[in-house]
């Protein structure tokens, strides 16, 4: 039943953010929340637009003359910009499938009317690029898409090498840096991409709702006519650089944005990658000392998003549920065909720091021994 009193206070808890995100968000970033509302042509919040245009274009490394601009709405909307944009009834497409956002890239490029051709790696393994240029010497391709970091199984897929086939034969590449932006190596300039975008909950640290997203010049060449009204590059180009009404942009989420791109920069881009190495490598030590291991192998492995393999014999579900009640930490629980078979451990971010590697690490600890003793003491 819904609480009767008009007057109930907002309940949400300060959780430790450790799942496959949203990750935990800075004390600036979350002052920026607060700051007084603007609205979406005042002269100081277009100014705002235009760093922010500016930031996701060094962090995302963009080749000159790039669109680089923010979409409103989740990571899912600026996979939909992306596509709706350079996929239209009849493009070739090649889509690259490692896992769970992989299979919705391609979902959506049919959508749009694409000619989907699928190569398939199995889950909690890495594309090997042979297979891709194979499959564009059988048939060739308009457009190739592929996930970075796919969040589903861990695994980091090699775009760089990938990219370099693509280019080779003519087409596009969109990529999925959703959980890579700001936690691992990413270079749109230098590795040769035309369409990437990703996410502010996870290693840039805002919340969730503004999503970047960049075009090379290559991919506004290429444009087709698109279908959305919401996600048309052209009229959102209208807006955030020749300030014409598109939509009424949430003042509160780019100010976010802003801050943690602003944390970003005052890191490094070098340092931060640095860093989730590092938090990533501490906490494989210590999944090992409580003898866990990591599903993609060590080639393969994300710093940003661990799956851990769930020991034989343990409820996944009793074990999140466990660190939430006495811990207050949120991991995540496995997708489609790894349900139940790893937890999905985000380190990003803010999450990302050898402090809450140590917490969450002798949380689990618990949790694994209170829930095995549970199971001696029951006789299972
Ligand atoms: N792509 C990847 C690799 C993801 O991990 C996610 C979400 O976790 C998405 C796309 C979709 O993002 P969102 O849930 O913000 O719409």
């Amino acid at each position: 039943m819904l609480p009767a009193s008009p007057s109930t206070p907002l309940r949400a808890s300060e959780r430790i953010l450790l799942g496959p995100g949203p990750s935990l968000m800075s004390p600036r970033v979350m002052k920026a929340l607060g700051a007084p509302m603007l609205s979406h042509l005042d002269p100081q919040f277009v100014e705002i637009m235009d760093d922010v245009r500016a930031r996701l274009a060094r962090v995302f490394q963009a080749p000159d003359g790039s669109f680089a601009f923010a979409v409103s709405g989740t990571g899912t909307s600026a996979m939909e910009t992306a596509t709706a944009n350079l996929i239209a009834p009849g493009t070739r497409v090649l889509a690259v499938v490692t896992g769970y956002f992989a299979d919705r890239l391609a979902q959506m490029a049919t959508r749009y009317g694409g000619e989907v051709r699928r190569v398939d790696a199995e889950w909690g393994r890495a594309i090997d690029p042979e297979h891709v240029r194979k499959a564009l010497k059988e048939s060739g391709a308009d457009v190739v898409t592929i996930v970075h970091a796919e969040t589903s199984t861990g695994v980091l897929n090699p775009v760089k090498e990938v990219a370099a086939i693509a280019r080779e034969h003519g087409a596009l590449v969109i990529v999925d840096a959703v959980t890579s932006l700001g936690g691992m190596p990413l270079d749109v300039a230098g590795w040769g991409l035309d369409a990437v975008y990703s996410c502010s909950q996870k290693c840039l640290g805002a919340p969730s709702g503004m999503s970047p997203i960049v075009f090379s010049p290559r991919a506004l060449e290429k444009k087709v006519t698109c279908r959305s009204f919401y996600f048309d590059v052209t009229l959102l180009e209208d807006y955030w650089v020749r300030r014409k009404y598109h939509h009424t942009m949430s003042a509160s989420l780019i100010y976010a944005l802003r801050e943690a791109l602003a944390g970003v920069e005052e890191e490094g881009l070098q340092a931060r990658w640095a860093r989730h190495e590092r938090n990533h490598l501490a906490f494989v030590k210590a999944l090992d000392r409580l003898g866990l291991s990591i599903l993609p192998s060590p080639a393969e492995r994300l710093w940003t998003l661990n799956a851990v393999r769930v020991p034989q014999g343990v409820d996944d579900a009793a074990v999140r549920k466990y660190l939430l009640q006495h811990h207050n930490i949120e991991i995540g629980a496995g997708l489609g065909p790894l349900a139940g078979k790893v937890f999905r451990i985000g380190l990003m971010g803010t999450s990302s720091s050898q402090e809450l590697v140590d917490l969450l690490s002798a949380a689990l600890e618990k949790a694994l021994n209170s829930l095995v003793q549970g199971l001696h003491k029951s006789g299972a």
